[in-house]
């Protein structure tokens, strides 16, 4: 069966087409600037050398799909033939609330119940709503699946998920943690148990999706038992642009020193805090290396303080599940940043988790990379969200 894979964002979208007999990536692309001025798609045929960029105006998402559905047909940069090849397409949606712990088949119900959830994720679910309704018009008869980022946290125990605070708004308004990158905690999850041999089952994971935004997973057995993300995808670790685990205090606080609504507080907690907020310089963990380097202090700090929250959460995993099998690193950061892997898993020798320096120095591939005699392995994973999100939309349709 070959899947559609949509990521649908307010102004942007980003696809894939994959042959799922063999699991083959066949296409993927980008639109950008979705209902302002210089909408443009941008689509790579794999095999092919060039990119494939049409500027064209696409006021809503409609126009969006209807671009990608054109150029997926297109007799030069398709990869289809027709509409009637494509089998399903696989939408990634951020927020189930507790409404669904594992992906579902498109139906008017489900969409009545991504919109009770827009209170949560009002950033996200209504782009993500956006797409499907667009699908849905332009493709009336193929079959759709919604893949959530919350889902695969649904096994959470209380004791993880409750917040310490009056237990009337966790029941009437829906205040837990629910947690985020489930889809990209679970591939990895799975792949490290294909790489070990050994059945997810018997298995104690920390998996580290270290990107843009980054969260921890403790996965016993194949089962979410806890992440650093909440209710929002504010809270936990430190990231590019956003505080992770902060006092709550501090929110009132700093709005009346610098005299901003609580609303803008948040804008600052979101975008400009994280490593960014400390270095001053950038999110990006390159630039903050190579200031870093260069002996710039706050970029080192940056540096230092990332690795220092990540490490916490380690230790407080292996301590919710009494050891742990191996330790998964993923996304841009734990995909390629073998100096972040480095600082992370330094002097952890009594944990058990003893990196291999020379091991280490890869990027971006599929590999064990803890010394041979180091109780915990190592894994260096990369993620892949949209086959995770076709197979869980192969399996649904197929099962229908
Ligand atoms: P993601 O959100 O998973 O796409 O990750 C994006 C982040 O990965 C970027 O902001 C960079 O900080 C980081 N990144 C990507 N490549 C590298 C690299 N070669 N070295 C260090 N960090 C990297």
């Amino acid at each position: 069966m070959k899947v559609l894979v949509i990521n649908c964002g307010s102004s942007s979208l980003k696809y894939q087409v994959l042959d799922m007999e063999h699991e083959n990536l066949l296409a993927k692309g980008l639109v950008e600037r979705i209902g302002i001025e210089g909408s443009v798609i941008t689509h790579t045929k794999i095999g092919a050398e060039d990119k494939w960029v049409n500027e064209t105006p696409m006021p809503t998402h409609k126009e969006a799909i209807q671009q990608v559905l054109d150029a997926i047909i297109d007799k030069d940069h398709g990869v289809i033939a027709s509409m009637d090849e494509l089998g399903a397409v696989g939408h990634r949606v951020v927020h189930a609330g507790e409404k669904y712990a594992h992906s579902v088949l498109i139906d008017d119900d489900v969409i009545r119940a991504l919109e009770d959830c827009i209170d949560l994720a009002p950033l996200h679910n209504p782009p993500n709503l956006l797409g499907i309704e667009a699908c849905r018009e332009l493709m009336p008869d193929t079959p759709m699946v919604a893949v959530f980022d919350t889902a695969f946290h649904q096994t959470m125990p209380p004791e993880s998920y409750i917040y310490a605070l009056p237990y009337e708004y966790y029941e009437k308004y829906g205040v837990r943690r629910y947690g985020f990158h489930g889809t990209s905690h679970k591939y990895v999850a799975q792949r490290a148990a294909d790489i070990l041999n050994v059945s997810l089952d018997d298995l104690k994971l920390i998996t580290c999706h270290l990107g843009n935004g980054a969260s921890v997973s403790a996965v016993k057995r194949g089962k979410c038992i806890d992440t650093s993300m909440g209710f929002t995808p504010l809270e936990g670790l430190v990231m590019g642009t956003r505080c992770g685990d902060i006092d709550p205090a501090i929110v009132e606080f700093i709005g009346q020193k610098e005299n901003m609504t609580q609303a803008e507080v948040n804008q600052v907690l979101n975008k400009k805090s994280g490593v960014l907020g400390i270095s001053g310089i950038s999110s990006d963990f390159r630039d903050l290396e190579d200031a870093a380097e260069k002996g710039d202090e706050r970029a080192q700090l940056a540096l230092k303080v990332f690795a220092h929250k990540v490490r916490f959460y380690i230790g407080a995993y292996i301590a919710e599940m009494n050891g742990v099998d191996a330790l998964v690193f993923t996304a841009g950061v734990g995909e390629n940043d073998m100096g972040m892997r480095d600082i992370i898993c330094n002097d952890l020798g009594n944990l058990g988790i003893k990196l291999d320096v020379v091991k280490n120095r890869v990027r971006g591939k599929e590999t064990i990379i803890s010394r041979d005699d180091s109780p915990v392995k190592i894994i260096l994973i990369p993620t892949n969200e949209e086959l995770m999100i076709a197979r869980d939309t192969v399996e649904i349709v197929e099962g229908r």
